[in-house]
């Protein structure tokens, strides 16, 4: 399956916990003003790379704790992203998302069904768009303080928003 692409890292340490690869996504309709990534807004830039290629660079890499969907907006190419997910999940390792997008956006349906089965499919999400006014260095994965760390499976469990809380070992 395709998947419009700005860009993957492989061995990011600053998106989420342990060693993780980032994939961004191109295209975001959300266009928040400082955003650090405006090159990913456009839906045609970026380019084409198959999901199959995603899943070779995870099982290639043997340390890897988890992926990481950043952008770009994860959530405008859900398909895709939601193949990836599982594949990660069958490798044991676990799936955060960025989103422009607010948790109960998402939960609702209102960012459609299939942006709904994504969330599904993620561990972690850190929501919200990024606002500049709210903007601190201090926030760890996150870009400004209206953006939250979400447990997902236990949210969608309780019906209600579970703040995630890393545990360091
Ligand atoms: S959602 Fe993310 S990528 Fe999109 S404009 Fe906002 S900060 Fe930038």
């Amino acid at each position: 399956m395709d998947i419009r692409m700005a860009g993957t890292v492989n061995d990011s340490i600053v998106d989420g916990p342990g060693i993780r690869l980032a994939i961004f996504v191109q295209g975001c309709t959300h266009h928040c003003k400082g955003c650090q990534n405006p090159q990913t807004w456009d839906p045609d830039g970026g380019s084409i790379m198959t999901t199959d290629h995603v899943i070779d660079a995870m099982k290639s890499n043997r340390l890897l704790k988890g992926i990481t969907f950043s952008g770009g907006e994860p959530f405008e190419q859900p398909t895709p992203l939601i193949e990836l997910a599982k594949a990660c999940h069958s490798l044991g390792k676990d799936v955060w998302a960025y989103s422009g997008y607010t948790y109960e956006e998402l939960e609702s349906g209102k960012a459609g069904a299939d942006a709904r089965e994504l969330l599904e499919n993620c561990d972690v999400l850190v929501d919200g768009p990024f606002i500049e006014s709210e903007k601190s260095m201090d926030l760890k994965w996150r870009g400004s303080r209206n953006q939250r760390l979400i447990d997902v499976p236990k949210s969608l469990e309780t019906g209600s928003v579970v703040e995630y809380v890393y545990k360091w070992i």
